[in-house]
Parts: structure tokens; sequence; C-alpha cells
């Protein structure tokens, strides 16, 4: 930290006294901004004229698709970006391999129909990097045994038969063959008899959640057919099965495995700068998406408004024949839904780099516009001035969510879980913009609705606004973003006893570990499910966020690895394990 502020210190001087007029120097600006700013006039002038981030929105979102990370689909879009980068003008844009992915998954055909006792299309979906069927495969639905004479009645009638498992307590279970008890049993049973797969209800919300858990290895691939049906779907096949008719089902679910490793990419690309080109302002969001619906909002908004933002500010800044004083890199990350996985690798692969990067600005939060920016108290004068000229562009629109404001904070907060999450781990200013407007972010948050018609394309123009805006501004700026701004080592704006330090796929298994986190520290491995906490049995995600939610400075953490109960003491007050048995 020592050496990035004496660095900047310096960059800070020699900037001032070479590159500004006297006046500037005297002036009370603290940035060396001017309050008003051609650069930015022109941008919102020339996205007015010439706007196209919706159909740059339409081309990925709907040209290629869902972009689960290890499919074809995202590779299609990382080298889609890359050639937009470059036709924009930009400098170095490139595709940088972060890492690999174990198996590559992709999906195709997607359909499945109640064919009798009448015609209903049904509307489901299914996890990632898990098996979809062997073409089109029709059988009996099948109520779930409840007790050993249901149980008894169903055999030899599970050939091609999809079970309708209302809740988890009578779902078969596959892990444990051998075993005596009902579920173990069934399960055996299903096997033994050809089932076709298990069929469920999705939650009460009648979201269809897409997750998957990616760790998996090619030779021993997960077998099990798990759909999740639309809950009054659900409800209506459950009561006709349950009152006797001969309910018929059919899935058609195209699903494909790739045996890996699937090298995994982000996009990069730069405008240089000039006098403190050494020195960078990131502005960017994930590429990647969950592969339910379209990632239409999460995230191609965020791709969509970089590349637009890109491309209005190169445009920009080449009629008016300027550069900006710090290089902007615009930036597409994959791997961010399965944990941040790219921006985390590429930090550890150029960690010098951390030293220059003046601030990431991410833009993950959905449709709703970015229109603010935290500020501490230490952010608020230099941001005041650097975002100036865009509040006061913004100031007289009828919709107060187009507005741009600073939103005041005491410390920029960690775990929002978006990139710039990975940044300010390692001590470098990271923004999540404010992002406000009328759109629902939950309804559509990796739920069957995440299309693009969910998308408002008011937002979008002026979330490109900002961004390119805010680009230039920062980039401007005498001084690199202060650094103390952060929590400080490593603390979060939450307490740290609300950190297990995993990352949860489906229910409760861990998909993947903080690096160094308490779970890491533990032994807790990607795959293993966590089972309790203190006194507190999980069940499911919100009973985590509950139970470290209160302020318990040591528990007794148990999970499941390999079959086998583990259990660890953690402190989280001292950050160690005591014990671990
Ligand atoms: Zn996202």
């Amino acid at each position: 930290m020592t050496s990035i502020s004496t660095r900047f210190f310096f960059a800070v001087c020699l900037s001032t006294t070479l590159c500004l007029p006297l006046n500037a120097q005297l002036s009370e600006s603290l940035t060396g901004l001017d309050a008003t700013d051609s650069v930015v006039d022109a941008i919102y002038a020339i996205s007015d004229a010439d706007l196209r981030v919706m159909d740059v929105l339409d081309e990925l979102s709907n040209g290629i698709g869902s972009r689960l990370t290890s499919s074809k689909n995202l590779t299609e879009a990382c080298n889609w970006a890359q050639a937009k980068f470059t036709a924009f003008g930009l400098s170095d844009s490139r595709l940088e391999q972060w890492g690999t992915f174990p198996v590559g998954f992709d999906r195709r055909l997607s359909v499945g129909a109640m064919t009798s006792p009448s015609k209903l299309e049904l509307s489901f979906n299914t996890n990632a990097w898990t098996p979809g069927t062997d073409g089109k495969v029709s059988g009996p639905a099948i109520v779930a045994p409840q007790t050993e004479e249901e149980l008894t009645a169903l055999t030899g009638k599970l050939s091609n038969a999809w079970i309708l498992a209302s809740t988890s307590k009578y779902t078969p279970r596959f892990n444990n063959l051998e075993g005596v008890n009902l579920r173990d049993r069934f399960g055996a049973m299903c096997v033994a008899e050809g089932y076709a797969g298990v069929v469920k209800p999705c939650g009460k919300s009648g979201l269809l959640l897409t997750r998957g858990r990616y760790s998996i290895d090619i030779d021993n691939l997960p077998q099990h057919v798990n759909i999740t049906l639309l809950r009054e779907q659900f409800s209506n096949i459950f009561q006709l099965t349950k009152d006797g008719a001969d309910v018929q089902l059919e899935f058609d679910i195209d699903q494909t495995f790739t045996a890996g490793p699937i090298p995994q990419f982000n996009v990069l690309a730069e405008i240089p700068g000039t006098d403190l080109a050494n020195e960078i302002v990131i502005v960017g969001g994930h590429i990647d998406s969950w592969d339910g619906a379209r990632g239409a909002q999460d995230n191609g908004t965020g791709t969509s408004t970089t590349l637009e933002a890109a491309r209005i500010l190169k445009k920009t800044i080449d009629e008016l024949g300027v550069q900006p004083r710090r290089t902007i890199r615009f930036m597409l990350w994959s791997g961010e839904e399965q944990g941040l996985l790219g921006s985390r690798a590429y930090i550890e692969q150029h960690p010098a780099e951390n030293e220059v990067i003046s601030a990431v600005l991410v833009h993950d939060g959905g449709t709703n516009t970015c229109s603010g920016i935290q500020a501490t108290p230490d952010l608020e004068p230099l941001f005041k001035e650097a975002f100036g000229p865009i509040i006061a562009h913004t100031a007289d629109n009828v919709d107060e969510d187009l507005r741009f404001r600073l939103v005041p904070v005491r410390r920029l907060p960690r775990g929002i879980g978006s990139d710039h999450d990975s940044y300010l781990r390692v001590g470098v200013p990271g923004f999540f913009w404010e992002q406000n407007g009328d759109a629902n972010y939950t309804y559509i948050h990796h739920t069957q609705y995440d299309t693009i018609d969910e998308v408002v394309p008011e937002y979008q123009l002026a979330s490109v606004r900002v961004i390119a805006s805010g680009a230039w501004r920062v980039a401007n700026m005498n001084q690199a973003l202060p650094r103390d701004v952060l929590a400080s080592s490593g603390n979060s704006r939450r307490p740290q006893h609300d950190a297990l330090g995993v990352f949860l796929g489906d229910g409760m298994t861990v998909d993947d570990l903080v690096k160094g986190g308490l779970a890491e520290r533990a032994g807790i491995k990607a795959g293993d499910v966590l089972l309790q906490i203190g006194s507190v049995k999980l069940e499911k995600q919100s009973d985590l966020r509950k139970v470290l939610s209160d302020k318990e400075k040591q528990r007794v953490v148990t999970w499941l690895h390999q079959g086998k109960e583990m259990t660890a003491t953690f402190d989280w007050k001292e950050d160690k394990i005591l014990k671990t048995n």
C-alpha cells in the first residue's frame, strides 16, 4: 500500500506541473477537473443521435443466447465481443484465458408436455451440468410413495416413469442404493426398473431458478434427470395422478457434456491514456450467464452497456481529438456466476497490475439504470467534481430514477457478489453502480424471465452515458482514488462472522471456496454439503444467512464430505479454525 501512495503522489505532482495551466493549479478544484466537460456533453449528444445498445443486446441475448461458463455459446459471445471492440477502434482488444472448466455443457432443444389425459405444454427447467433425456421420453406420472404399502404397490410400474416428488422428503435417493429406508429403496427400485426422471415443483414464487455445480468429472457424470416444473402445473398433474387418472408426461431435453479441460476467457480492450497511461480505470461487467433463459438482464445489460459505452466514448474522443489521461479498460469477465472466477483468476495472474488500477466500476445490477455511485466521506468531494457533469445532465429528468446521485457510505461494502468484490478483496477501489428504476430484479434474476422484453431501453441509454462519462472523468482526475476508503485489513462492512467463505450451488452444496477463507482452511471441498452450524440444521440457504447473522463468535460447523460427516470449530472473531474432526 505504501508503494502505491508514493507512486500516485509523484504522479499527481508531475501531472499538475506538466499538464495543467497555472490557473488550474490555483483553482479550488481538488481533482483538476473542470465543472463542465465538452466530452461528457458530446457523449450525451452522440448517444442521442446514434444509440445501438438494444441492437447489441439483441445480438447477444437472442442471436447468441444464454452464456453458461463452459458452453459453446459463451465462447461465441467472447469472440463476438472482442470483434466488436476491435471494430470500434479500441486498442489491444483481446481474449485472455483465466482457467479451464473440467466439463463443457450445452443445451439445445428443451420441451415437455402432458400428453394424457389432456394436452398441456409444460414450463420447466433443469440445472446446468445435469443430464437431459435420451431423445423423447414418454411415460406415466407416478407419485413418490410415502408408505411401505405405496412402495410395494409400485413394483413393476416404474419403467420410463416420471416421479412426482412434491417435497424433498419423498424424493427417491440415489446415492445410497443399498440403504434400508424408504427413499433409498425407492431409489434402487427406480434405477432397477429404468425410471425416466424426477419432477419437482418450483418454489412458491413461481420462479424457475437455474443453478448447477460445474466441478464434475467426465468419467463420472451426473446420471439422473431432475426437472423443476412451474408450481401450478405440478399441482395439476399431481392431483390428477393422485385421483387415479392415467397421466402421461413427455420430455425431450437435449443437453450435452463435452470432455474438458475447456478453456475460459475474459475479454479486454483499451483506450490508451496519455501522461498517466500506466494507470488504469476499469469499466465492465460479466459476460457469462446462467442458461435457464437468455441472460438478457444478468448480465446482458452490463455487457451491452459496456460495449456501447466503449463505442460511444471512442467515437466522441476521436471526433473531439482528445484522449484520457489514464488508460480506460473495458472488461467483460466470465465464470462470475460460479463465484467471480474470471475476475479472481485474472487478479491472481496479474498481481502487479492491482497497484496501478485507480477504480473498477461494475454494471451487474440488471435492467435498472446506473444512476448513482457510493461515496465514502473521503471520496465525496472528489466524486462531486468527477460526476458533476453527469449530475448536471440528469438533474432535470422528470423520472427521479434517472437523476444521478452520490450515495454516502462509511466504507465501500464488500459481499454484493459481483466482480468488483474481487478487486475490493485485494485493496483496489471497486464499485457496483447504484441502480434505480421500476424493474423487479429478483423476478428476473436467474429465472425463466431473463429475456430482452424485460429490459428497459431508456434505462440502458442512461447507463451507457453514465458508464462512458464516468470512465472518462475518473480517468482524468489528478489523483488515483484513495485506497483507505476500503474496509480495512480485508474486513467487509458486514462483520466477519457473517462469512463462511463458500459459494453455494444447489441447496447447501458447496460449489466453490473463497481462497484462504475459513471454509477452505477447515478443509471443506467443492462438492461437500453443509449440514449444520451450532444447533441449527441447514435446510436451505436462508437458514445459513440467518445463523451467520447472529453474533456468535465460535461455532461448530458440520458438513458432509464423500458420505462422511466432518466437523470443525470456526472462530469468526480470531478468523481461525480451532479444531477439526
Ligand atoms: Zn450477474
